[in-house]
């Protein structure tokens, strides 16, 4: 169980569509943004509402010119989820936007002409009850002409980190952009100190945590394309998290947003931060004893049970008898393929013995059939109903073909069930 960091609770949303906590003891939300021109009134529509039937519980929108927030005007009432305007130099966007009914305002102070300004931002969403997320991203926080003085000046700070000046920076940066909020009785509050390091992203997020009590947007900025994204985001990400640090995440991906939200709620499942909706696959990489194309078994057992399951039913996908049986026992359906077939059980029971094209069709039946049987009462998720043995010593079974030809054990696929040891 990770016992997370203590932090202020903001609010975000209204009557008409709910709200979302940060911080406190909310759950970790997950943000997303639209990636089409926010003047573009009804592609912007269809992309906040896809994102959200995706699991985005905010989405942000970038508004550059007048023509996004006047569009704002008409988008907000169209969706049912918060929107955040991402706003960079011009104050006065903040403002339309405000006026316009977004819920959250992005905002670094450091790129908005003067202090006056960052203050009738704040007057503004003081007088409506909206937070505002202070970004100190390491690509933006960073005076151009002042960088040479200001790293020789800080990078002492934390002479021990390779990102030392950096780091220094972003604080500096962040307890000065905190006063002008401070003095102007603002707390609802959300920070962000993004990088594209992984490493920094970790150092930044934990030295802001020991400093400051509000919640922390975590992200790693410019991640790249998804494929290697995901690994940059979710290492550094996961670190926080499972120390207790983060209140609300984005991963940004060089892609279609929609797989951001995918893997930001992925993330959350696996660190027990979220409660999981719909299946939880997994699935054996395969190895030289594999005797059906489990990959593409995978994918489309994976493709079916997105549509059809919302519970998280457990499955377990194994290409053969020799882990399977142990790394299956958790499962709430499992199949142990082998020959050209495969064997399914539901909760320990098996319940079926079918050829490789069937295989697809007879899991996923088994898996709507025990869902609806949870639904009813009739069963439970996770309960270990019996321990499946593989045959012993497995140290010895090899590949297991020799004692399945030697006639020691049962082949997969044959008449008779391994063994089945009742607990
Ligand atoms: S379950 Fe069998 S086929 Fe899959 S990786 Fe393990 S040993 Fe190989």
């Amino acid at each position: 169980m990770i016992q997370r960091r203590k932090t202020r609770q903001v609010t975000v949303g209204d009557d008409r569509i709910g709200t979302v906590r940060i911080g406190g003891d909310a759950a970790v939300s997950v943000q997303t943004m639209t990636a089409g021109y926010t003047h573009d009134i009804d592609a912007t529509v269809a992309e906040i509402s896809k994102l959200a039937a995706a699991g985005a519980d905010l989405v942000r929108v970038a508004v550059p010119e007048r023509k996004d927030t006047e569009a704002l005007a008409r988008i907000v009432p169209q969706v049912r989820v918060p929107i955040v305007a991402d706003v960079h130099f011009h104050f006065q966007r903040a403002i339309e936007a405000i006026e316009a009914g977004v819920h959250k305002i992005r905002l670094n102070p450091g790129n908005i002409a003067d202090r006056r300004q960052v203050e009738q931002v704040i007057a503004a969403c003081k007088d409506r009850g909206l937070p505002i997320r202070v970004g100190v991203n390491e690509g933006s926080i960073v005076e151009r002409k002042d960088k040479q003085r200001r790293m020789k000046e800080l990078g002492g700070v934390f002479g021990d980190n390779r990102h030392g000046h950096f780091l220094a920076i972003m604080i500096a940066k962040l307890e000065e952009y905190l006063d002008i909020f401070y003095e102007n009785d603002f707390y609802d509050i959300v920070i962000s100190a993004k990088s594209p390091d992984p490493m920094l992203a970790i150092a930044a997020y934990t030295e802001i945590s020991k400093r400051f009590d509000h919640p922390l947007h975590l992200g790693v900025t410019h991640a790249g394309p998804r494929e290697t994204a995901m690994i940059r985001s979710c290492v550094p990400l996961g670190h926080l998290l499972a120390s207790g640090i983060g209140d609300t995440v984005r991963i940004s991906y060089a892609s279609d947003p929609v797989y951001e939200v995918e893997d930001a709620l992925e993330m959350l499942y696996c660190l027990g931060l979220r409660e999981r909706k719909g299946v939880d696959l997994i699935a054996c990489p395969t190895c030289g004893r594999i005797q059906v194309d489990l990959f593409t078994l995978v994918q489309d057992i994976r493709n079916k049970l997105a549509d059809e399951i919302e519970l998280p039913v457990k499955v377990a996908v194994m290409g053969c008898i020799v882990n399977g049986p142990g790394e299956a026992e958790g499962a709430d359906v499992a199949i142990f393929a082998g020959d050209r077939r495969g064997i399914i059980y539901v909760q320990g029971q098996k319940v079926a013995n079918v050829p490789e094209e069937e295989i697809l069709d007879r899991l996923l039946e088994e898996c709507r059939r025990f869902e609806a049987k949870v639904k009813r009462g009739e069963a439970k998720l996770g309960e270990k109903i019996v321990e499946i043995a593989p045959p012993d010593p497995i140290g010895e079974l090899g590949s297991g073909f020799s004692r399945i030809a030697a006639g020691d054990v049962e082949k997969v696929g044959g008449t008779t069930d391994l063994t089945i040891r009742q607990t």
